[in-house]
């Protein structure tokens, strides 16, 4: 797959190299490997799935991909820095890059449908041209006129769709996706993800979505598997 860096306002995205990473939580005899000794690398531009069974690791790889745990070893290297060695300032840097949607949506209740779009840049106190993107982001998303919802007067698949929005207002070059679908009935789920990929591909940004839905994983470019923290599947290089 070829990565178009001449797309419209087109940002190279992530690239991704991963080797003996281990992440652990508890101590003594309740320490629990949640991702063990594991081995990969993500081309930029590549829109991956991660299945397996719950528990086995997924979620933690996605934290430690978004920069919001840290690895206990190993290497982590997104764009040459390496995540597992990297000062708080970079590692701020970093999470500013990578959208995230959760299966939960994540919405503020007593925010408008726009002002949840513009969570993620608020602390950075919202410059004027932020509102006119939130507002396209929105269009792009299929809610344009339901900026002044509030989210409980949206369906589920709404919903992710403004989280869809979200996650993209910093314009990342990592989304991570953890089980976007999981809370959709099926159908409205492989449209999310189409509006996923589509709107990740249109900014060239690599993609990371774990998933238990089967034509979910089957409509992204690789598939990869966990199970008890490692890698079923090779961890081969997933070329570009
Ligand atoms: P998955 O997303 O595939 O269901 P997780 O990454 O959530 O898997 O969890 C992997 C393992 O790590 C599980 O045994 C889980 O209980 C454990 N785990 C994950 N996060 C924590 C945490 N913050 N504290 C303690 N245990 C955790
Ligand atoms: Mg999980």
């Amino acid at each position: 797959m070829a990565v178009d860096a001449e797309g419209a306002g087109a940002t190279a995205g992530a690239a991704i190299r991963i080797s003996g990473l281990g992440r652990s939580f508890g101590a003594g005899d309740a320490r629990i490997a949640a991702v063990r000794d594991l081995s990969l690398e993500i081309a930029s531009g590549a829109v991956v799935a991660l299945c397996g069974p719950s528990g086995s690791g997924k979620s933690t790889l996605l934290h430690l991909l978004a920069g919001i745990e840290r690895p206990d070893c190993g290497q982590l290297v997104v764009d040459g820095v390496d995540l597992a060695r990297a000062g708080r300032r970079a590692l701020l840097d970093h999470r500013r890059r990578v959208g995230l949607v959760f299966q939960r949506f994540h919405l503020l209740p007593a925010l408008s449908v726009l002002d949840n779009v513009l969570v993620p840049v608020v602390p950075l106190r919202v410059p004027f041209d932020k509102v006119a993107r939130a507002r396209q982001l929105l269009d792009a998303v299929g809610l344009a006129g339901r900026e002044s919802a509030t989210p409980a007067q949206l369906s589920g698949g709404q919903q992710q769709r403004v989280a869809i929005a979200r996650a993209l207002i910093g314009d990342p070059t990592l989304i991570v996706a953890d089980e976007p679908t999981g809370s959709l009935d099926s159908a409205t789920g492989v449209e999310i993800l189409g509006l996923l990929r589509r709107v990740g591909r249109e900014r060239s940004a690599t993609m990371v979505v774990a998933t238990h839905d089967r034509d979910v994983a089957e409509s992204c470019d690789y598939v990869i598997s966990m199970r008890d923290g490692r890698l079923t599947s090779d961890g081969a290089a997933l070329p570009a």
